[in-house]
């Protein structure tokens, strides 16, 4: 069963070749087995699930079941669970369970999906290897002295190992599209505002966005279907109307327009990896799609902009973590004083207070001007491009990370070179656009993948994209090894 798509469990269960619960059982079996050595799961819950499944069950037997009803999903740890602890990767909220559950969660659970557990992920999202969990690192299933990419890596090296279906995660600067990259599979960013981020514990208001990762185009269009839509608990969730994603699929690619950032391919990129993507867009254009290069001018500031914008807006969000509300306490406090400073002390990582005192430092008085404020006029300079690009073209790709999965611990004693590895991810974002990333070739032995940006709203065209490149193709159905042939 594992080695089935969310689409074809989907049929199955619709045709009851099995219950939700046989398939809950056989992925709980298979977290058991595998999810301890790859350290994916912070959480994980069979009690609930298999009430989840039976329940979903009866939704079938009564005829009332959606096209994800009975499935099993995982959700990155970010996102409030109701009754279930929810971590976000910190010592700070170890022991935090939340009382209602956030939007994302809500909608799955109504369109009958089983959730079986929380993923492991960098602490507050802040990270591209996974690799600042208070939770430990997450291995990649690939090549287990490898990264898995951050920060949903816990979410990717589940669905990638073939512990669940599909599960969440969230893209604020490539955290959904950089693990996908490096697992082999697709990995989907909305635009900013299509899912809402009710109840997803924030680091960067204004580019954080939840998505999905699965292994094909198909199945991000059913997670998409039923995260996407208005919310009036967010107010920067879209009214845009939420199309039906998978009847969009399929359509032809002759004569679209396939625009190729050159900024893309600069020195940074890795030439087998670069050779992957071009392998793709040749792929792309026999279909009939037509490649133009062209030029992103300020996409090259898109890492310096970001590791502004990022820890402002973190600092400002992070400090409602205070000991008071949520989650750890200082033993002991001598006053409030002395309460606080442990507290956050104690309970935040490295990376997260480094991104914490550089976010206070640019929007202190003095320095507001000279980094924060600038750093917005960049961005939307970076946008602008992104804008004038689109009048040309319908796409935009290239590739998602600039090399395959790295060895943990060979970037952690270097925080710029790890940020370095969000130059290609971060520009979306930054222009609130949709991006996915695609497997589209291996590097010894390790996936890469090509990224896809569409105009805003697109999300239909991106994934119709992505479909026909899977139609073509068949990285998307590599699995690292000793994952798919093991028999539970
Ligand atoms: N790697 C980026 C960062 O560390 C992006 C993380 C994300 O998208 N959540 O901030």
């Amino acid at each position: 069963m594992h080695e089935m798509t969310l689409a074809e469990l989907a049929r199955d269960l619709a045709d009851r070749r099995f219950s939700s619960e046989e398939l809950t059982r056989h992925c709980l079996a298979r977290i058991e087995r595998f999810a301890g050595a790859l350290n994916c799961f912070i959480s994980v819950v069979p009690q609930e699930a298999l009430a989840a499944a039976r329940a979903a069950d009866q939704r079938i037997a009564r005829g009332e079941a959606g096209p994800l009803t009975g499935i099993p999903i995982a959700h990155k740890d970010i996102f409030c669970t109701d009754g279930i602890r929810t971590t976000c990767g910190s010592r700070i909220l170890d022991n935090f369970i939340a009382p209602y559950d956030a939007t994302v969660v809500a909608r799955l659970k109504d369109a009958g999906t089983v959730l079986i557990g929380k993923t492991n992920m960098d602490e507050f999202a802040m990270g591209s290897s996974n690799e600042s969990s208070y939770y430990g690192p997450v291995k990649n299933p690939w090549h287990p002295a490898k990264v898995p990419g951050g920060s949903s890596g816990g979410s990717a090296a589940a669905v990638a190992a073939r512990l669940v279906p599909a599960a969440t995660g969230t893209d604020t600067g490539g955290s959904i599209r950089q693990p996908a990259a490096l697992t082999g599979l697709m990995g989907f960013k909305p635009t900013y505002g299509r899912v809402s981020r009710y109840g997803m514990i924030a680091f960067a208001s204004s580019l954080d966005q939840a998505g999905a990762l699965t292994r094909s185009a198909e199945d991000a269009a059913l997670m998409l279907g039923a995260m996407a839509g208005f919310d009036p608990r967010d107010s920067t969730s879209a009214r845009e109307p939420v199309p039906d994603y998978r009847a969009a699929l399929g359509s032809g690619i002759a004569g679209r327009k396939i625009g190729v950032p050159r900024e893309f391919f600069d020195p940074g990129l890795d030439n087998d990896n670069a050779a992957c993507v071009q392998a793709a867009l040749n792929v792309l254009e026999k279909l009939g799609a037509e490649v133009v290069e062209l030029r992103l001018p300020h996409l090259h500031l898109s890492v310096p902009t970001y590791y502004v914008v990022a820890p402002a807006e973190c600092s400002s969000n992070l400090s409602r973590f205070d000991g008071v509300r949520f989650g750890h306490r200082a033993k002991d406090p001598r006053n409030l004083l002395d309460m606080y400073k442990r507290t956050r002390g104690e309970g935040f990582g490295a990376e997260v207070k480094r991104r914490i005192m550089t976010g206070t430092y640019v929007l202190s008085t003095g320095y507001y001007d000279a980094y924060y404020l600038q750093a917005q006029k960049v961005r939307q300079l970076i946008a602008q491009d992104f804008a004038a690009a689109f009048e040309k073209v319908d796409v935009l790709m290239g590739p998602t990370t600039p090399t395959p999965a790295f060895d943990i611990g060979a970037k952690t004693g270097d925080p710029v070179t790890m940020y370095l590895n969000d130059i290609y991810t971060i520009g979306a974002p930054l222009a609130g656009l949709p991006a996915v990333s695609v497997p589209c070739g291996e590097v010894t032995g390790l996936p890469v993948g090509l990224q896809i940006i569409g105009r805003h709203f697109a999300e239909a065209d991106l994934l119709n994209f992505a479909h026909v490149y899977q139609r073509e193709t068949d990285w998307h159905t590599h699995a690292p090894a000793g994952y798919v042939e093991a028999a539970a």
